[in-house]
């Protein structure tokens, strides 16, 4: 972590528990299905899973990807297994079961397929919708290499919000993302998916080094393309492996971005927290962002 410092009491979560929480992981398993709050080991699995209306964030296309950026925990492999054909249905299946109205869904990077995975994420959306039309769904999707056809087809099933982590500034890509990942590829990803006329959404994590002149010029860059909500979350070292915690942020910064994404550079909606991830309190976050 932060050279030698601990981690701030801000940044600590209970243990996940409580009968919704074991209700969604039963039921993951028995569909084989993955979630991202458990491969990516995020904090708030504790938060999101429980309360009555507890949702899961489904990780697509296995559980292996064939990328290894430097901040990221989910297993990686060249040859992961062929993806399960059922997935669709069975995700669809189990996010109808769950209740709420609101679902994000995201996959591991697939560079061993053909168009990424896209067609087999445009088919999990529309089994979704079929099951349950009355359902928001939100793609926090893979930059498909920059393959465009594959984004504006995933951007075409039907989904509502489009979202795609810039994940740091320029100058710390090659240092934080896969090298097959850019700064320049990501923005025509989410540039694509708005001109479908759908809403877009992107990630930045805060903690690596990055300055403030930096953040202001991602965020210019971001609102560029259209995007039209965007969020802010402490970087946390998944292991001794990954790359170590330049600083972390105080929540009062966190705060500072929140305003300044929203009332200077004109995002639609800003969350931002040292616990914030992408697809943290997602549905109540749009719905704000809906009556403004
Ligand atoms: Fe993790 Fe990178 Fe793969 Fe996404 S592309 S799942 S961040 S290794
Ligand atoms: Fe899962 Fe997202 Fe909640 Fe983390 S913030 S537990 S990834 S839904």
């Amino acid at each position: 972590q932060a050279a030698g410092k601990e981690k701030p009491a801000w940044l600590r979560q209970r243990a996940p528990q409580g009968p919704r929480y074991e209700y969604l992981r039963d039921n993951l398993q028995e569909l084989r299905l993955n979630t991202v709050c458990e491969e990516a080991q995020c904090p708030n699995v504790g938060e999101c899973w429980n309360g009555s209306t507890g949702t899961a964030t489904i990780m697509l296309l296995g559980d292996t990807c064939t990328r290894g950026c430097q901040f990221c925990a989910v297993n990686t492999s060249r040859t992961p297994a062929p993806a399960d054909d059922q997935e669709p249905e069975n995700t669809a299946r189990a996010i109808a079961g769950w209740g709420g109205g609101y679902i994000v869904m995201t996959s591991v990077d697939r560079d061993d397929m053909a168009d990424g995975g896209a067609d087999h994420f445009a088919r999990t959306v529309k089994a979704v919708k079929r099951l349950r039309p009355d359902m928001l769904v939100e793609c926090l999707t893979p930059d498909f290499r920059g393959d465009l056809a594959a984004v504006h087809h995933l951007a075409s099933s039907g989904l509502d919000v489009y979202a795609h982590n810039i994940e740091t500034i320029d100058r710390l890509q090659r240092r934080v993302r896969d090298s097959r990942a850019g700064y320049v590829q990501s923005l025509e990803v989410l540039k694509t998916a708005k001109a479908r006329g759908i809403y877009t959404k992107s990630s930045i994590m805060l903690g690596l080094g990055e300055t403030d002149d930096e953040i202001v010029d991602t965020l210019l860059d971001l609102r560029a393309v259209g995007v039209d909500i965007v969020t802010f979350g402490q970087y946390l070292q998944p292991t001794p492996l990954h790359l170590p915690v330049k600083e972390f942020v105080p929540p009062s910064k966190f705060e500072h971005w929140r305003k300044f994404a929203e009332d200077v550079i004109g995002f639609r909606y800003c969350a931002s927290g040292p616990l914030v991830r992408s697809s943290y309190k997602a549905g109540e976050y749009f719905m704000e962002a809906m009556i403004r």
